[in-house]
């Protein structure tokens, strides 16, 4: 496995994969990086991509300093992890080399809108324009044929899957299941930020989860359960919302079949997110 530094000598390892024939699979993250981001790296390998994991801690999608100073960093055990899982490249960039005229003065900005506004793109401004700008541009300088996402943020995959329809980009973008500890906690390069109380709380997200999977329900009674879940542990909850999967528009009481759970809170102070499959009965006539 290789680490690479500077954005010519990544845009030349990749151009050399592709004329070589092989397939370039981008694994981008922001490290501190977990069994999540292994399964990512391991189902490139599996597909017979050659994976190239990118870890960047983006300034441009944080909208709160002091959550861009906490968040946690380990580059010796992200590189070590990167190896075990297969990966042929790990790219960790500077800031300056990504956005050499300081993040915040930057003149382009890649936008997507529809599936942004809600959600995390209420509670956290900006965030998306940044994600979707520095995601643009680790596709411009890989040139991947796949690029590899977790469930974990489903907004953000929504986004991607747009992102690469409206602008032709013309990758295969593959989703990965969201990996929990045995508990049912999602991991979370966050999680430890949390004390042993914390993820007490937090274990709230995959029991409220758990409660809505177990039959059919209508759409009012998924909300009311899961927000009732969340708050009896403890969380302060952002939102609990029960979307249509690819779009993410809040459904009505006409909807019926598979939908996706949304849910956002803090605990001790961080904001963590989950979600989960839930199957919905018509509540029409109610
Ligand atoms: P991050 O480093 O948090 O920006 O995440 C990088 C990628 O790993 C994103 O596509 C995430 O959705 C994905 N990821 C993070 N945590 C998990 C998890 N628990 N299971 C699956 N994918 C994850």
């Amino acid at each position: 496995m290789i680490q690479i530094h500077t954005i010519e000598e990544w845009r030349d390892y990749a151009a050399q994969l592709r004329s070589a024939g092989q397939t370039v699979g981008l694994v981008p993250t922001m490290g501190a990086l977990h069994e999540g981001h292994g399964s990512l790296v391991r189902r490139a390998v599996a597909d017979g991509a050659v994976p190239i994991v990118t870890i960047f801690v983006n300034p441009r999608q944080f909208n709160d300093a002091q959550d861009l100073a906490a968040y946690p960093r380990d580059e010796a055990a992200d590189l070590a992890n990167c190896e075990a899982w297969g990966a042929a490249a790990v790219v960790t960039p500077s800031v300056h080399e990504m956005w050499p005229t300081s993040p915040a003065t930057t003149a382009t900005t890649v936008s997507v809108t529809g599936v942004t506004e809600l959600f995390e793109g209420e509670g956290r401004p900006g965030h998306f324009d940044g994600v979707a700008s520095v995601v643009t541009k680790l596709f411009a300088i890989t040139g991947p044929a796949r690029a590899y996402f977790g469930e974990k943020d489903f907004q953000q995959l929504a986004m991607v899957r747009r992102l690469n329809e409206d602008l032709s980009l013309g990758m295969t973008i593959v989703s990965c299941p969201i990996v929990r500890d045995e508990d049912g906690l999602a991991l979370s390069s966050r999680n430890v930020q949390l004390d042993g109380e914390g993820r007490r709380v937090a274990l709230g997200f995959s029991r409220a989860l758990r409660a809505v999977a177990d039959r059919p329900r209508t759409a009012r009674d998924v909300r009311a359960v899961v927000r009732t879940a969340l708050e009896s542990s403890g969380i302060a909850v952002a939102y609990a919302e029960v979307v249509e999967p690819l779009l993410l528009d809040p459904i009505g009481n006409q909807h019926e079949g598979t939908a996706r759970v949304l849910l956002a809170g803090v605990v001790q102070g961080v904001r963590l997110i989950d979600n989960g499959d839930v199957t919905i009965v018509s509540s029409e006539g109610e």
